[in-house]
């Protein structure tokens, strides 16, 4: 087993770059404290798991992959093994590349993959709660990709925490407990899960209680030992594919030979400018990087700066122009290595000063429609893909200010609620359009042998004008992530706020033509002033949002979760 090199208190002292780290009792006067890095999770637990290797001298990369691993015990309604992710990687040189360790739909699905023997589109949860849903998983092979090219450690090293974690145990917090309640019908779907996070008159083990997770800690073992062979072939591969096809209501299930021949990829990053700052964002599968470029590129002819953060025309400019970002996006984008994605296009400044130009700041637009981009395909229809709210994001930076932006997912809470190894299988292909073609046309993320379904997840680092590592920022939410991560960023760059008060700005964004605010902020006050801008229908609700961030302020780097997570439940 690993043991830390240093106490928890020493790495937060060592590792937090921030304005507000106090010098170290214990050090002498006069000796500096090498900057170590910085590491953002949604769990504490976590976090701690990708300091530790920074401690131990481990690159971004190695941190990214052991808070992933960590996850995967202490936040299973978010992410994990049984999952996939995106990554982005920045260096201080500018250099970036990305990830895609996204699920993969079995070689045998079909269009109709989801359909009803009737021809019709059932009830989501029917959807989810199937065999159906589960991808071949990507996270293992992206992270053993990563590693590879990016690890400084060993590869066994990086599971160290997950696995002390899943032996030793953890505390229930109000968070899972809550999750676990909540999403009961997956959570305690199998009996696996039960006997872990639920006592015997079947309710969710109580906060506090410690939680072990012995088959994981094993499962782990087995691949830090092996390496990622022994999770895409052999035991577990074959227990993967004999649970989904158990699950699946017809022909096509997922095959052991889909799961040997997964490829985690790596994709062509996409970047754009802000400002002067330089954005480097994730490509397709997902809509998210493409969509915070869109709404960013879309605002900069506006001064927010000068509008001010607490200005309603602030937020109805960055609705305006989510609004327009996101009819691209549902038309536009899926898996490009099976449609052609317009990424170019849709990013070009040309473009999209032109989509800037049906903005206004005084009134709301009637419609907004997709463009036109440069190299798009014709004769698309939007799919029925669903507002979905699980997943994690988490953000390093190293000694060398190199940023890495992860996010992870099992796509809802406890994915599909089936389980192997301990950890759940996700439901990601239900992110595919469930309808394969709408009035007659083809849906551009309808589901396909082998192809990857259209997430939203946006991990993303910035460089300053300077060229100097400046941001690395992600969130989880669903729909909501594009959104998420394009408002941090505005945060950062026009208002010039920490880490934390990035991802607390509080939450707003079209929905069709309802317009959402978050209860409790500010803005619940304002829906009047919406309406007179021309937003139609104004709702207030808790926002199901949760972002993470390392940033580089005027006093070093800092690092945050989403303030919402601080003892809410109804977090994902
Ligand atoms: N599966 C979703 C996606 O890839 C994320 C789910 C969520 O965050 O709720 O976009």
């Amino acid at each position: 087993m690993i043991k830390p090199l240093v106490s928890s208190t020493l790495l937060a002292l060592t590792l937090c770059g921030c304005a507000t780290t106090p010098p170290l009792a214990s050090s002498p006067a006069a000796t500096p404290i090498a900057f170590a890095g910085a590491v953002s999770a949604a769990d504490p637990r976590a976090q701690a798991a990708g300091e530790e290797m920074l401690a131990r001298g481990g690159s971004a990369t190695d941190a990214a992959i052991a808070v992933m691993l960590a996850l995967t015990v202490v936040e299973p309604q978010s992410s994990g093994i049984g999952g996939g992710g995106f990554m982005v990687r920045g260096t201080e040189a500018g250099g970036v590349e990305t990830f895609d360790g996204r699920e993969t739909a079995p070689a045998g699905a079909t269009p109709e993959w989801f359909l009803d023997p009737d021809g019709k589109v059932p009830p989501f949860i029917e959807s989810v709660r199937s065999g159906l849903s589960v991808g071949v998983p990507g996270n293992v092979a992206l992270a053993a990709k990563a590693h590879r090219e990016h690890g400084k450690l060993a590869w066994a090293e990086l599971f160290g925490p997950a696995i002390r974690l899943a032996r030793e145990g953890f505390e229930m917090n109000p968070r899972l407990n809550g999750m676990l309640a909540m999403a009961k019908d997956r959570s305690a779907h199998t009996a696996a899960a039960r006997a872990l996070f639920f006592d015997a008159s079947g309710n969710p083990k109580p906060v506090g209680t410690r939680i072990t997770n012995e088959p994981l800690a094993r499962t782990f073992e087995k691949i830090a030992a092996a390496g990622p062979e022994a999770f895409y072939s052999g035991d577990l591969a074959q227990e993967i594919a004999a649970t989904v096809a158990a699950d699946t209501p017809h022909d096509g299930a997922m095959t052991y030979s889909d799961i040997t021949s997964y490829e985690a990829k790596a994709r062509e990053g996409v970047c754009g400018s802000y400002r002067g700052y330089r954005i480097c964002t994730m490509g397709p599968p997902t809509s998210g990087g493409v969509a915070v470029l869109q709404i960013l590129g879309q605002l900069e002819r506006f001064d927010l700066a000068a509008l001010g953060e607490q200005n309603p025309v602030t937020w109805h400019l960055f609705v305006e122009s989510q609004r327009l970002a996101y009819a691209d996006r549902e038309l536009y984008l899926a898996d490009s290595d099976y449609v052609s994605v317009p990424v170019a296009g849709l990013v070009d400044p040309d473009y999209l000063a032109q989509r800037s130009a049906l903005i206004s700041a005084d009134a709301t637009l009637p419609n907004a429609v997709a463009g036109t981009p440069r190299g798009a395909p014709q004769s698309l229809s939007d799919g029925d893909e669903p507002v979905e709210h699980g997943t994690t994001h988490f953000a390093v930076v190293d000694a060398q200010r190199t940023m890495v932006s992860y996010t992870s997912t099992v796509e809802g809470p406890f994915g599909s609620g089936l389980m192997v190894g301990g950890f759940f299988l996700n439901n990601e292909l239900t992110d595919f359009s469930r309808s394969p073609e709408v009035d007659g046309k083809p849906v551009a993320n309808r589901v396909e042998g082998g192809k990857r379904p259209r997430s939203s997840m946006s991990p993303t680092v910035i460089w300053d004008p300077e060229g100097k590592p400046f941001l690395a920022v992600g969130a989880a939410g669903g729909a909501t992530i594009p959104v998420q991560t394009a408002r941090s960023i505005v945060g950062a760059i026009d208002f010039g706020l920490s880490a934390r008060a990035i991802l607390g700005l509080p939450f707003i964004m079209a929905f069709d033509d309802k317009v959402m605010v978050e209860e409790g902020t500010w803005l619940e006050e304002q829906a009047s002033a919406f309406r007179a801008l021309g937003h139609g229908e104004v709702f207030v609700r808790e926002a199901p949002v949760k972002a993470g961030a390392v940033l580089r302020g005027p006093k070093g780097w800092d690092s945050a979760r989403d303030p919402r997570l601080d003892g809410k439940i109804e977090t994902p």
